[in-house]
């Protein structure tokens, strides 16, 4: 390992655990209070922004999706109790979780079937729209339905969307493109499973495959969008679009949690736990949390012990100056969503004085986690996902964070929300070799 990495090793225990291969928790000691923290990089009015975008376009979505129907084209997943679940955590894990426990479940979302339906979805409809209005075809107060006419498939048919993927995105960015005309080029990393080339290719996407890892699919990407000038490359090393498409879960799960109502506040903590990549997902929706709720709503991202790129960027402070290898950790892992070696280049920062922490997980473990809420709940959702009860697990971790809050009396009227990501498009055969993994 070069020296210039061993010091953090030597000074932040965290870091010392993962260049071990250990899981670990990382517990967040630049997070202050929410008037003090002071970000620039992004607003809330961008959320805005996001949110009526995505309103104006629920027509078309409705119309060219029907799975959408029922919440009238806003891609929306379920937020469901799972007190099976907690019972199963407490009794195997000691979890000690006195509140209430609960699934959201993007796993389930329209379209993309996972989380990337929010943040993928939105930068493509954002894409089309600054098109389509640049040449005078679209005003935002039309009925965004006639974007299902051939005329705007033949305008979009121009144009060409790339995108570097482990796969979950490449879905989201394929699908959604696809639909509305556009070429596509998805470069997918060898990560990438097999099915989620072949569903793409069944929907007229072509799929460039790598035996590198996600950040040289991403690298090939940029630069054969950069290439052609009706190319668009959606970067998710660096997108502020995908990171507010994923922010809008905000508003939207502060109105799930009231309909069901769920309490919010100074007496009724909320904790989110999100698996994490890249950190867009992630941090968006953090973001999107923390402008309703403050300092009521606790975030933690989790992350696979040998893809576990966001803790190490932010213990160090390096961000994306660091990689999973300068610790001679592999970024190899089974949750092939969070398969990611290097993090965002803004989303670390953005969080930094929000996030609670980061825990860390090792593969092995998901499938267990993954058949114990099938058992529990009868509910699937892929390996990836589980990774989001990496944190409940560690409660000695999780009781110095809520001890340090003051929280310790207020955790039996707490909420915790393990955030579902992916799982729905998993083919049956996939299932069933997933269920017999690792047994
Ligand atoms: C992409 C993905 C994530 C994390 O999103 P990032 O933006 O990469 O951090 C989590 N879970 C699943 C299933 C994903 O596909």
């Amino acid at each position: 390992m070069d020296d210039r990495f061993q010091k953090y090793i030597n000074a932040i225990p965290a870091v010392a655990d993962a260049a071990a291969l250990r899981e670990t928790f990382w517990l967040n000691d630049r997070m202050v209070p929410a008037e003090r923290q002071q970000i620039t990089a992004v607003t809330p009015a961008q959320i805005e922004d996001a949110r009526a975008r995505l309103e104006r376009f629920a027509p078309y979505i409705e119309r060219v999706f029907p799975e959408t129907a029922e919440n009238h084209g806003l891609i929306e997943s379920e937020l469901a109790e799972i007190p099976a679940m907690k019972d199963y955590l407490n009794n195997q894990f000691a979890a000690h979780i006195t509140g209430r426990l609960m699934l959201k479940k993007d796993s389930d979302l329209p379209i993309a079937g996972s989380v990337k339906a929010r943040g993928g979805i939105y930068e493509v409809l954002k894409h089309a729209e600054d098109l389509a209005f640049e040449v005078g075809m679209l005003r935002p107060e039309d009925d965004y339905s006639i974007l299902a006419e051939e005329r705007f498939r033949s305008f979009f048919g121009r144009h060409t969307v790339q995108v570097g993927s482990t796969g979950n995105l490449g879905l989201s960015i394929g699908i959604m493109s696809a639909k509305l005309g556009f070429k596509v080029i998805v470069h997918m990393s060898a990560d990438a499973k097999q099915w989620k080339k072949d569903l793409l290719r069944s929907r007229g996407v072509t799929v460039v495959e790598y035996q590198d890892d996600y950040c040289a699919a991403v690298e090939q990407g940029r630069k054969n969008s950069d290439l052609d000038p009706m190319s668009y490359f959606v970067d998710d090393e660096n997108s502020v679009n995908l990171f507010m498409g994923y922010a809008v879960a905000g508003k939207r799960l502060a109105a799930q949690l009231e309909a069901q109502n769920i309490p919010v506040d100074q007496d009724h903590p909320l904790f989110v736990y999100i698996p994490c990549g890249i950190g867009g997902a992630p941090g968006g929706v953090t973001y999107g949390l923390k402008q309703v709720f403050g300092d009521h709503v606790h975030c933690f991202f989790t992350e696979p012990t040998q893809a576990c790129c966001m803790m190490l960027g932010m213990a160090t402070g390096l961000h994306d100056g660091v990689s999973v290898r300068d610790f001679d950790i592999s970024g190899k892992t089974d949750a092939d969503g969070l398969a990611v070696g290097r993090p965002s280049a803004f989303v670390g920062r953005v969080v930094e004085p929000m996030l609670s922490g980061i825990a860390t997980i090792d593969d092995h473990r998901l499938y267990d986690l993954m058949r114990a809420l099938l058992d529990t709940e009868n509910t699937f959702i892929e390996p990836s996902s589980c990774a989001a009860f990496a944190a409940l697990i560690r409660p000695a971790d999780l009781e110095t964070y809520i001890r340090a809050q003051g929280l310790e009396d207020k955790m039996s009227q707490a909420t915790h929300i393990a955030w579902a990501t992916g799982g729905r498009m998993v083919p049956p055969e996939m299932r069933e070799e997933y269920l017999h993994t690792g047994l």
